[in-house]
């Protein structure tokens, strides 16, 4: 392929992982029989599923530690209401750190007592709010380790003893970060983990039977955790090549190769939004996520001069969100330091032309 994929998600995906579950379409593994087309009790998929679960809670560094890793469907959007069935007896307390966050709210709301214990919306959620009181009588504290949209991100936890929930749709498997502090986080797999169509959920097996009320099974974590994912048809498709993700991780250095590859490749592109007179980068500088770059053109007008020149050097994928304007590189796992260096290029030639 030859673009140049900053798109925020659906994303990126290794050319060798793409390959790969195409392969699999066509037949998987010699068995005679596309991936797509064989029973998810097969032992075929069966192995598929437990290598899929096996190797996340490897690479999370979570292991023996009485967590399951599940794969469901709905997107992280169902996880922001099944979260909070499962877990919110009484009272909740949540971190509005953006747009998702403040869906996460909403949904909890119906079910419980939230109370929201910081945000950033005073300044359209430029930066990850700090400083703030924990009660230690909440049944959890709901964080969004990386805010998307406006390109922001967690760097340190908040320090309490009351359980961490988080949704990590767009930085899960990005980097080395102390998993075992929290209770459950979830991610769909859409961004940094593989197509769309299925989210990780990884939660602690002390997580279960917290809540009063009748969970409806295809809510219910433990009713997956103890049917393996297969309480019922999973997205088989989206779980192998999600494997396959798992797998490319693995042979990179696991989260630390990646991790380190990832502050590289996010230094080279903030380098350039810093040093060039023309941008000024949307996110405050000690927030600035790893994972989605957000900057705008300090005079609006003169889009029509950048905008050409990234297009022409075959970058998709780069404006921003409506509600931060500009542009958002988007650099997950799979993005490589040479497409970012062509988005340099352009930016330095901007420079020059405009
Ligand atoms: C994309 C995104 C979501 C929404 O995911 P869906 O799978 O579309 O429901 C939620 N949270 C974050 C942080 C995201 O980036």
């Amino acid at each position: 392929m030859n673009k140049h994929n900053f798109s925020a998600g659906p994303a990126i995906l290794p050319q060798e992982v793409i390959k790969d579950a195409a392969q699999a379409v066509l037949e998987l593994d010699n068995i005679g029989l596309s991936l797509i087309e064989i029973s998810h009790r097969s032992k075929e998929f069966i192995a598929i599923m437990e290598e899929a679960c096996s190797l996340s809670l490897k690479l999370l560094g979570l292991e023996n530690k009485g967590y399951k890793a599940i794969f469901v469907q709905g997107g992280a959007s169902l996880q922001f209401f099944m979260t909070a069935y499962n877990l919110l007896e009484t009272k909740a307390g949540y971190i509005n750190s953006g747009t998702w966050s403040t869906k996460a709210i909403n949904e909890a709301k119906i079910l419980g007592e939230v109370l929201e214990l910081a945000s950033s919306k005073d300044k359209n959620f430029n930066y990850i709010p700090k400083g703030y009181d924990i009660p230690n009588d909440l049944d959890y504290l709901h964080l969004t380790t990386n805010n998307t949209i406006f390109g922001t991100q967690y760097k340190t936890l908040p320090d309490t003893n009351v359980p961490l929930v988080a949704d990590m749709s767009s930085d899960i498997f990005s980097r080395p970060f102390d998993y075992s502090k929290f209770d459950m986080f979830y991610a769909g797999a859409q961004k940094n983990m593989g197509p769309a169509g299925v989210t990780l959920v990884v939660i602690k097996e002390s997580s279960f039977n917290k809540v009063s009320r009748v969970i409806p099974s295809m809510l219910n974590y433990e009713v997956h955790a103890k049917a393996e994912s297969m309480f019922n048809t999973p997205p088989v498709f989206p779980v192998y090549t999600v494997l396959l993700n798992l797998r490319w991780i693995a042979k990179n250095g696991g989260l630390e190769g990646v991790g380190a590859q990832n502050d590289k490749k996010a230094a080279l592109i903030y380098n350039e939004i810093d040093r060039n007179p023309l941008f000024e980068g949307f996110a405050n500088q000690e927030d600035r996520s790893n994972m989605n770059a957000t900057f705008n053109l300090k005079d609006d007008k003169l889009a029509s001069v950048f905008d050409p020149l990234w297009n022409q050097a075959n970058i998709s994928g780069l404006k921003g969100h409506r509600s931060v304007g500009g542009y958002r590189a988007s650099i997950y796992n799979a993005m490589t330091m040479e497409s970012i260096q062509v988005l340099v290029d352009c930016m330095q030639e901007f420079e020059r032309k405009a």
